[in-house]
């Protein structure tokens, strides 16, 4: 029961309205002054790598690119639909004006 009212406690922010209400709780038990102590070691710990550098593995670049799919040059942000519409469009001008053609020829002969 202990253990359900630990998790509780610690996951209460501390600023809430509730944390006044676990703070005893807190004071007195040693489960929760553990996982305090633990909490605070584990912050310094990430707090000293945030001017870590590190250099990326040998190969990764190779290994993501791999990954990707092939590109065509239209930006990859717009929707497909308009995108395939840009890649095509060259070809439909030209089907739309031939189709105009036909029709237009049909039309004169009846
Ligand atoms: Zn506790």
């Amino acid at each position: 029961m202990s253990r359900i009212i630990c998790k509780i406690a610690n996951a209460v922010p501390d600023g809430s309205r509730l944390a006044p209400l676990f703070d005893r709780h807190r004071e007195q038990c040693l489960r929760c002054q553990a996982d305090a102590v633990r909490l605070r070691g584990v912050s310094r710990d990430l707090s000293g790598l945030e001017t870590e550098i590190l250099a990326a593995p040998g190969g990764l670049h190779t290994q993501v690119m791999a990954t990707l799919p092939i590109q065509d040059a239209s930006n990859p942000r717009r929707p497909l639909l308009i995108r395939v519409v840009a890649r095509w469009a060259t070809g439909i001008g030209v089907a739309v004006a031939t189709l105009a053609a036909i029709i237009g020829r049909r039309s004169r002969r009846s």
